[in-house]
């Protein structure tokens, strides 16, 4: 392990580690700007805390006419919805959906809302890839949160 990333460590308390968290766009850029605070899932997390949201290159054009729908401006072009590490917010709770959290909970069997507050855009967004599941937020990306 390297000095950088045992200093990582030391700054990590272990019951509020970052997580990060791939959503594809512009699902993520509506999240980190504050509108949307449901992340839907088919998997539930234990995880509570803090959680990068990392924008995947795809596009979800539902996303951006939920958000049209809403009145929300500027989430219906992919050219202007940046992808990489968009910011970070904090995982509060997670729940099976039961017609609850509209307009951004979906209500489909299986699905589980994420329910996100304290949303922070980064002022520029970190590039790197995303992965699947729920995983440990990369070292060079928490550097630039704290
Ligand atoms: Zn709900």
């Amino acid at each position: 392990m390297t000095a950088e990333l045992a200093g990582i460590e030391t700054m990590t308390a272990p019951s509020d580690e970052c997580r990060a968290l791939s959503v594809r766009r512009p699902w993520a850029n509506l999240i980190v700007a504050g509108h949307k605070s449901i992340e839907n899932r088919s998997w539930t997390s234990s995880h509570r805390g803090r959680m990068l949201i990392h924008a995947g290159r795809a596009w979800v054009p539902a996303g951006a006419a939920l958000a049209a729908v809403q009145g929300i401006d500027g989430f219906g072009d992919p050219g202007l919805c940046a992808g990489g590490y968009v910011g970070v917010v904090r995982l509060v709770d997670v729940h099976p959906a039961a017609g609850c959290c509209g307009p951004w909970g979906f209500q489909d069997d299986g699905t589980y809302h994420w329910v996100l507050t304290n949303p922070q855009a980064l002022p520029t967004p970190i590039p790197g890839s995303g992965r699947l599941g729920l995983y440990r937020a990369p070292a060079h990306v928490l550097a630039e949160v704290r």
